[in-house]
């Protein structure tokens, strides 16, 4: 999208309507908490798992490699997953004007929380602040030893996997290393869990932006904020389960609608 639309906002006069109805609930709003799934960052060139392009939807064997027992079991699973790692499009990419517009939320409205699926790190590079964030599936920045729990920087462990290391195992204990993400068969850390969860229960607006709101217990936040009441804003690609629950719902690219909200607030 270019720049001169980005600051504009623009979008087809129908829609800005309901946009500009959807902007004076978050300008009265006290608490408000966003909901982000890979949707987001497609326009960063990251591709999502379930949308119309996405990894999983063009191979569902794909979905396997993020299932823990398969990596711990194989290490040729392992070998392809650091692989993937070291040439993944993450360490290229930069936040786009949806990032931008979600960051700019947080200085014009009253955010309480911005809870992200996501695990590449651009709320932060847009400038959201870390400590309004959780990440809930983790990150990919950071490498977590499976055996002594030992954390450090990826790029140290992508270093020794560039220099020929097929499986770099933990330096502290030899354990098995991973990125510090939440895979399949894996526990959510309870009490980033447990903080999205609460904030859900006590916002007045939640916002579900580009997820598929498939994944749980992360699709089950915009039920509990519905729930206690607050307005349901879903902005979406493709329409959602949860559409039939949402006060409002909107359907398009993000990179183009949130400039537009946001702007309107
Ligand atoms: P998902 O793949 O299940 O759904 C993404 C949704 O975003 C789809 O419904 C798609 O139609 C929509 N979408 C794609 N591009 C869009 C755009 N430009 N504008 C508006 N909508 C758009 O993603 P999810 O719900 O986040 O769940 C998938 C899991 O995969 C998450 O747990 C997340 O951790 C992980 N994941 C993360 C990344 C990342 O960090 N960028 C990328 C892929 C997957």
């Amino acid at each position: 999208m270019p720049a001169d639309a980005e600051r504009a906002g623009t979008v087809a006069p129908e829609v800005a309507e309901r946009v500009a109805g959807i902007a004076a609930w978050l300008r009265r709003a006290r608490r408000i908490v966003v909901l982000t799934g890979a949707g987001i960052s497609t326009e960063s060139g990251i591709p999502d798992f379930r949308g119309p392009n996405g990894v999983w939807t063009r191979n569902p064997e794909a979905e396997k490699t993020a299932t823990l027992s398969h990596y711990l079991a194989d290490p040729e699973v392992r070998r392809r997953a650091w692989q993937h790692r070291l040439h993944s499009e993450v360490w290229r990419a930069r936040p786009n004007a949806g990032h931008r517009a979600v960051a700019e939320l947080e200085r014009r409205a009253c955010l309480e929380l911005l809870v992200t699926q996501n695990i590449d790190g651009l709320h932060q590079a847009a400038g959201s602040s870390p400590e309004r964030i959780v990440e809930i599936h983790g990150t990919v920045h950071e490498v977590r030893c499976l055996s002594c729990d030992f954390r450090g920087p990826m790029a140290e462990t992508l270093a020794r996997v560039a220099a020929g290391e097929d499986d770099p195992a933990c330096l502290r204990c030899g354990g098995i290393l991973k990125s510090a993400t939440i895979s399949f068969g894996e526990s959510l850390v309870a009490a980033d869990l447990e903080r999205a969860q609460q904030a859900a229960a006590r916002s007045d607006c939640f916002l579900a932006l580009g997820t598929s709101l498939g994944v749980y217990p992360a699709a089950a936040l915009p039920e509990i904020a519905a729930a206690a009441g607050a307005r349901l804003v879903i902005v979406n690609g493709e329409p959602t389960p949860l559409d039939p629950l949402a006060d409002a719902v909107l359907h398009g690219r993000l990179g183009e609608l949130l400039p537009a909200l946001v702007a309107a607030v």
